[in-house]
C-alpha cells in the first residue's frame, strides 16, 4: 500500500488552496479528483465577490488560474474516485478503484452532488438530454433549454446559457429565490423565459426531438419541449464514499487534527469560492502545525 503524509479528497478550490498552502511548507499532498481540477467552479458564470478581479471573472478562467498555480508548484493531481476510507491502527486507508493508500492526515474537500430528480421516471432515450451541470452543455449552442429550479444555481445557469441559446426556467416556487442581481439579469435577457408555479409531472419522449415536459401550473397543465433539459433543484454535501462507522469517528479525528472536512462539503448555505479557499488555506496551516509536532 502507498504511504503518503496529507491526502486531499478533491481538487475544487478548497482542495488546491490546501495543497498551495501546504506547499509553501515543503509538504507534498497527493491530491485525488474522480473528474477534473476546478471542481463545481467550472460552472460559474460570473464569479464577481473573488477579491483580484475588478470586473468579475468566469468560473472557467478563475479555474484555469488556480491550475496553472498548482501547475507552477508542480502540485499533480491523481485522477481517480475515492470509494471509501477506513481509519486503522492511528492511520487512514483511502480506497480508489485500483489503489490503496495510507495517510496520516486526511483532507475531504469533496464539495456537494446535485439532488436528483427522483420524482419523475426518466425515459432511457431522454437520460443523455438531462444534466444537472451547466458544464456538460458547454458546447451547446442554438438549442431550447429548460432549466428547473429557482434558486442562485437555476438563473446563473440560465443567464451562462442565454448568450447561444432560448432558455426557459421551470420554478415549482411562486417567487425567484435568487440573489436580486441575477433575477434584475434575467428578467433584462431576451432569451430567457421565466415560469413560476410550474412543476414538471412528466417527462415524455414523443414524436418531436427533445424532451416533452407535462406541467402543472396556475394556468392549468402545460407542455412544453426543449432540447434538453439542466436539473438545478439543490445540492448536498457528496459524503456518498465516507461510511456510517467512519462518519461517527470523523469529530473525534478531526479534534485529533488528522482530518479536515472543508469547502462546500461542510458549509450549509454559505457555499462560496473565496470561504472554500480561506478553509483550504487555514486547514493547511492547522496540519503543518500539527506534522511538526509529531516530528
Ligand atoms: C452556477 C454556480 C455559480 C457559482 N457562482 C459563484 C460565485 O459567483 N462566487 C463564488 O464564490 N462561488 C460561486 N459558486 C460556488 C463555488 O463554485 C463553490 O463554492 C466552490 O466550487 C466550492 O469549492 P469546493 O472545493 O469546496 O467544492 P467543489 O468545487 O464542489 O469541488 C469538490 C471536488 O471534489 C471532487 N470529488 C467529490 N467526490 C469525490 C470522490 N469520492 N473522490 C474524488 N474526488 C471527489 C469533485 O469531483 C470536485 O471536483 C457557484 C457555483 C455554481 C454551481
Amino acid at each position: 500500500m502507498k504511504a503518503e503524509q496529507v491526502i486531499i479528497v478533491g481538487a475544487g478550490p478548497a482542495g488546491m488552496a490546501t495543497a498551495i498552502q501546504l506547499k509553501r511548507y515543503g509538504i507534498n499532498p497527493l491530491i485525488i479528483e474522480r473528474l477534473r481540477a476546478g471542481g463545481l467552479l467550472w460552472n460559474a458564470n460570473l464569479v464577481e465577490n473573488y477579491p483580484g478581479f475588478p470586473n468579475g471573472v468566469t468560473g472557467p478562467r478563475l479555474v484555469g488560474l488556480f491550475t496553472r498555480q498548482a501547475g507552477n508548484l508542480d502540485i499533480g493531481v491523481t485522477q481517480a474516485e475515492v470509494i471509501d476510507v477506513n481509519f486503522t491502527d492511528g492511520s487512514f486507508v483511502v480506497q480508489t478503484a485500483h489503489d490503496a493508500y495510507r495517510t496520516c492526515v486526511l483532507v475531504v474537500a469533496t464539495g456537494t452532488r446535485p439532488v436528483s430528480l427522483t420524482h419523475l421516471v426518466v425515459p432511457k432515450g431522454l437520460r443523455e438530454r438531462m444534466c444537472y451541470e451547466v458544464y456538460d452543455l458547454r458546447q451547446v449552442e442554438g438549442a431550447c433549454i429548460a432549466i428547473l429550479g429557482g434558486g442562485d444555481a437555476a438563473f446563473d445557469y440560465a443567464l451562462n446559457l442565454s448568450r447561444k441559446n432560448r432558455v426557459t426556467i421551470l420554478n415549482r416556487g411562486d417567487q425567484p429565490k435568487c440573489l436580486p442581481l441575477l433575477w434584475e439579469r434575467a428578467q433584462k435577457a431576451t432569451n430567457i423565459t421565466y415560469c413560476e408555479r410550474t412543476q414538471v409531472v412528466g417527462l415524455i419522449q414523443d414524436d418531436l426531438p427533445g424532451l416533452r415536459m407535462d406541467c402543472q401550473s396556475p394556468a392549468g397543465e402545460l407542455q412544453f419541449h426543449a432540447d434538453y433539459l439542466l436539473v438545478a433543484i439543490g445540492r448536498v454535501p457528496q459524503l456518498d464514499f465516507l461510511s456510517e462507522t467512519f462518519l461517527q469517528q470523523a469529530i473525534a479525528l478531526e479534534e485529533q487534527g488528522v482530518l479536515y472536512r472543508i469547502g462546500d462539503v461542510k458549509n450549509g448555505i454559505f457555499r462560496q469560492t473565496s470561504i472554500a479557499v480561506g478553509d483550504g488555506v487555514l486547514a493547511a496551516m492547522k496540519i503543518y502545525r500539527y506534522l511538526k509536532e509529531i516530528a
